[in-house]
């Protein structure tokens, strides 16, 4: 088998086998494939789409590069992970897993990286001081056996083809492909071991998925592969079209997350966290219904549990647990400038991804594979779409490290807004929960 043949088979909208899509990514993850045929070929994936089969070989293709974990041994009845198609300001594991372990359902989550104009919780837990998500596959079971809860990336034993791809896809303008994201967030899924599984797949703006049907067909092909390797999978699609919560950028992503545990969380992020822990405590068989799972979540966020058990994540991964009282303990920025709504008016939209790329601009996120990010660096958004501002009054502060891109942060911020004069009507948050 020669790589540029299966370039050029895919290239040309032909299938590829089992054989020929294992001799990729083995291929691949042994250094044999270099980086600039790979990309050649995750173009011709994004032009030319795979077949529901070709995408299920992708996954446990990739699933299988390292070790899959069998978490039978560690005795617990159930394990659940959470895990989302990526956006804007979207922060939601880090308040769901700990709320959710608090309980007493074990969360072993894989995460990822930043990944074009989305963020990634890898990079945002990486703004706590100390914390370390590289974990061997031994201590990721350690971890999840002792606390209940783990967070950590791919490594050398777990889902290493996913690890490789999702760099090169970041820079290599191929990530919006429906079998490319299953494929992605399934194989860690999969190689991570959890029974249950509640996918948070997004859509609008800032979401990779721009419309509702595309969504849901990401989701139904989630589904399906979840189900065909015997484990539970729920998928929640939820909005996208402006930032999720206020904070946008690492370290300050964190700080609301810390703040939503303290119930003191922007209305429709804490929503949409109650509404995804919801339902990995009813598929963890801990809550009857969604009634009773909320009840218990906001038990946990009222009595400090949840962020008692954040502390005790970070901890356990090398990070510094006092960032849970003292955010200001995670990088700051230099420049902080708060910028007045241009005008009177309803904000009538807020372009997501323009946000994003603003937050990616300022540093911190990658232009190429392996760049250092700045934790610190983001975007506070001051009001959200629906609300009434009188000209002037704060619109969203800029959190920058360097006054040109500051300033032109300011720019192209304050054009990803759309007024009205008239009332505008709030984004739905939660469009359907398939199963
Ligand atoms: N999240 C992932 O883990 N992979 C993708 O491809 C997109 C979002």
């Amino acid at each position: 088998m020669r790589t540029v043949d299966l370039i050029a088979k895919k290239r040309d909208g032909g299938t590829l086998t089992r054989d020929e899509i294992q001799f990729l990514i083995q291929g691949y993850v042994r250094g044999e494939i270099p980086d600039y045929q790979m990309a050649a070929w995750l173009m011709a994936v994004v032009w030319r789409g795979m077949t529901a089969q070709e995408t299920a070989d992708l996954t446990l293709a990739m699933a299988h590069s390292g070790e899959v974990l069998d978490l039978k041994s560690l005795g617990f009845p159930m394990v659940v992970d959470k895990h989302s198609t990526g956006g804007v300001g979207d922060k939601t594991s880090l308040v769901v897993a700990p709320l959710v372990a608090s309980l007493g359902l074990p969360v072993g989550k894989m995460s990822g990286r930043g990944l074009g104009f989305s963020g990634g919780t890898l990079d945002k837990l990486e703004s706590i001081p100390g914390f370390n998500v590289n974990l061997s596959k031994q201590q990721f079971l350690d971890n999840l056996r002792q606390h209940g809860i783990v967070l950590a990336g791919q490594s050398a034993d777990l889902a290493p083809a996913d690890g490789k791809l999702y760099a090169l896809r970041d820079v290599t303008a191929t990530v919006e492909s429906i079998p490319l994201i299953a494929s992605s967030i399934m194989s860690k899924k999969i190689a991570a071991g959890a029974d249950a599984i509640v996918l948070d797949v997004k859509t609008g703006s800032g979401a990779f998925m721009k419309t509702l049907e595309q969504a849901e067909l990401l989701a139904r092909s989630m589904v399906e592969i979840g189900h065909s390797v015997g484990r539970q999978v729920v998928a929640v699609i939820s909005d996208m079209s402006q930032p999720l919560g206020y904070a946008v950028g690492n370290a300050l992503e964190v700080s609301e997350a810390i703040a939503t545990l303290r119930g003191d969380g922007p209305a429709d992020f804490t929503e949409l966290c109650l509404t995804v822990a919801g339902q990995m405590l009813i598929l963890g068989h801990k809550a009857q219904n969604e009634a009773d799972a909320r009840t218990m979540l906001m038990a946990a966020i009222q009595s400090g549990r949840g962020l008692a058990k954040l502390r005790e994540l970070i901890e356990s991964q090398g990070g510094c647990g006092d960032v849970v009282t003292m955010p200001e303990l995670m990088p700051q920025a230099r420049l902080i400038e708060t910028v007045g709504a241009p005008r009177t008016g309803y904000i009538a939209a807020i372009n997501a991804a323009d946000v994003g790329l603003t937050v990616v601009d300022l540093g911190g996120g990658r232009a190429k594979k392996g760049d250092a990010i700045d934790h610190a660096v983001g975007v506070v958004l001051h009001a959200k779409v629906g609300d009434r501002l009188q000209r002037g009054q704060p619109l969203l502060t800029i959190h920058a490290n360097d006054e040109q891109r500051l300033t032109a942060a300011k720019t192209r911020l304050l054009a990803a807004y759309r007024w009205s004069g008239e009332p505008v009507q709030r984004p739905n948050l939660i469009h359907k929960i398939l199963a």
